[in-house]
């Protein structure tokens, strides 16, 4: 695909254009807000958000994960929740504690098999109920788990939002790569801060040592050259990090001395001084 090709269209550059005056709202009882967001799904958004979180909580920070893909919100099932969040006046939402971080997700309104297929308008209302009606509790940083791509709900946030800083994931996939780019000139144009670039799935070590690349090589390092972003960090294929993951028990919370687990921590001290 070129250059040329992967353009935005001219539809989505009148919606983002400058032009518009962004009035954005800081969210109640939040001092830094992170979002962790992908040019396409699969890429381990939801991975690394649950695993920040708990690296940054480790560091005895306050930490909350906001869950906002709404069209597959995985953070429940990763941090092994499966009560409601409560609420005392029927209107504001308790959110739940886990791993004593506190969690909200659109997963915990709906159940697992209803299909996120939801209009503009609805995505916009819901991510509005989030952010005003979320009672946080004191937080130092808020993780959003961003929803994949450039659509309706990555925009609502970036537009309306305060947003401290950007991290966006990516594998070296050339076509991850391609996303990747219209994510960050979506950032670029809503003026909200990058922080870097995390590779994900870089390559896999088998039992014989040998190193191999499954997703194509150096594709953060091109959006970096090219976009002068950083690389905050490369994360390889760990079968560890893929069961803890899925078992609800994040590696980072569970096994802190994991070379996994040790990263996550290196990762979350270089956030938290360049934020
Ligand atoms: P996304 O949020 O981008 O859709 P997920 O975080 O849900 O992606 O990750 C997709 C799958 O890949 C999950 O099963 C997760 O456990 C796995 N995964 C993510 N990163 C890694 C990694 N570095 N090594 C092994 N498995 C991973």
């Amino acid at each position: 695909m070129t250059e040329k090709e992967a353009n935005l269209s001219k539809n989505f550059m009148d919606q983002i254009s400058p032009k518009t005056q962004f009035k954005k709202n800081k969210i109640n009882n939040v001092k830094k807000v992170i979002a962790i967001s992908s040019g396409k799904g699969g890429v381990g958004k939801s991975t690394i958000a649950v695993n920040l979180a708990i690296a940054i909580k480790n560091l005895k920070y306050n930490v909350g994960i906001l869950d906002a893909d709404i069209y597959g919100p995985s953070i429940p099932k990763m941090m092994g929740i499966s009560e409601k969040p409560k609420s005392e006046d029927g209107i504001n939402l308790i959110p739940v504690k886990k791993f004593d971080i506190q969690c909200m997700s659109i997963g915990f309104m709906v159940s697992e098999n209803t299909p996120m297929i939801w209009r503009g308008p609805m995505v916009a209302s819901t991510i509005k109920t989030f952010v005003n009606k979320v009672l946080w509790n004191n937080v130092d940083f808020l993780i959003i788990d961003m929803p994949p791509g450039t659509g309706d709900a990555l925009l609502t946030f970036s537009q309306e939002i305060h947003i401290d800083g950007s991290i966006i994931i990516t594998t070296p996939q050339d076509i991850a790569v391609i996303d990747v780019k219209r994510g960050i000139e979506m950032f670029k144009r809503t003026h909200v801060k990058i922080l870097g670039i995390i590779e994900n799935m870089t390559s896999f070590t088998s039992d014989d040592g040998i190193e191999h690349f499954i997703f194509g090589k150096d594709g953060a390092k091109n959006i970096s050259d090219k976009l002068n972003i950083q690389i905050i960090e490369k994360l390889h294929i760990d079968i560890d990090l893929r069961k803890s993951s899925d078992s609800g028990l994040p590696i980072t919370e569970v096994s802190i001395d994991h070379r996994i687990s040790k990263l996550f921590l290196n990762i979350a001290k270089k956030i938290i001084k360049i934020i």
